[in-house]
C-alpha cells in the first residue's frame, strides 16, 4: 500500500461509540481536555483536539485517527466502563443522547 489512502467518514459503529464517549465524559463532569490527559496518563496519548473529533465524528483534513479498539478500550477505562457500553445504541433516537450544546432534546429532555 502506497500513500495516503482516502478513507470514509467514521462507520455507524465507531461514530456511536464516539458520541457515547462524549455523553459518559460530559456525565462525569470531565472536558475533552482533561480525558485527553487521562488518556495520556493511561498510555494512550491522544490531544484535545483529537478527542473532540473522535466524539463528534468530524473527519479532520490532519490524519487524525479513527477510533481504534485500543483507543476505545482506553477510553472505557477512564470513564469507568465496560467496552460494550461505549458501543451500545444510544436510548434516544432523535439525539442520540447527545443534544446540542445549548440545546434541550424534545424527545428525551437531555441538556446538551
Ligand atoms: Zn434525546
Amino acid at each position: 500500500m502506497t500513500g495516503h489512502q482516502k478513507t470514509p467518514e467514521g462507520t455507524a459503529v465507531s461514530r456511536r461509540a464516539g458520541a457515547n464517549v462524549r455523553r459518559l465524559r460530559r456525565r462525569a463532569g470531565m472536558t475533552a481536555a482533561q480525558l485527553a490527559q487521562e488518556m495520556t496518563a493511561l498510555g494512550m496519548p491522544i490531544s484535545t483536539q483529537n478527542v473532540t473529533r473522535l466524539e463528534t465524528g468530524v473527519s479532520g483534513s490532519g490524519g487524525h485517527p479513527a477510533m481504534s479498539v485500543d483507543l476505545l478500550i482506553a477510553f472505557a477505562a477512564v470513564l469507568q466502563v465496560g467496552p460494550e457500553v461505549l458501543l451500545a445504541e444510544p436510548a434516544c433516537w432523535q439525539c442520540s443522547d447527545l443534544p446540542p450544546e445549548g440545546f434541550a432534546c424534545r424527545a428525551c429532555g437531555a441538556e446538551g
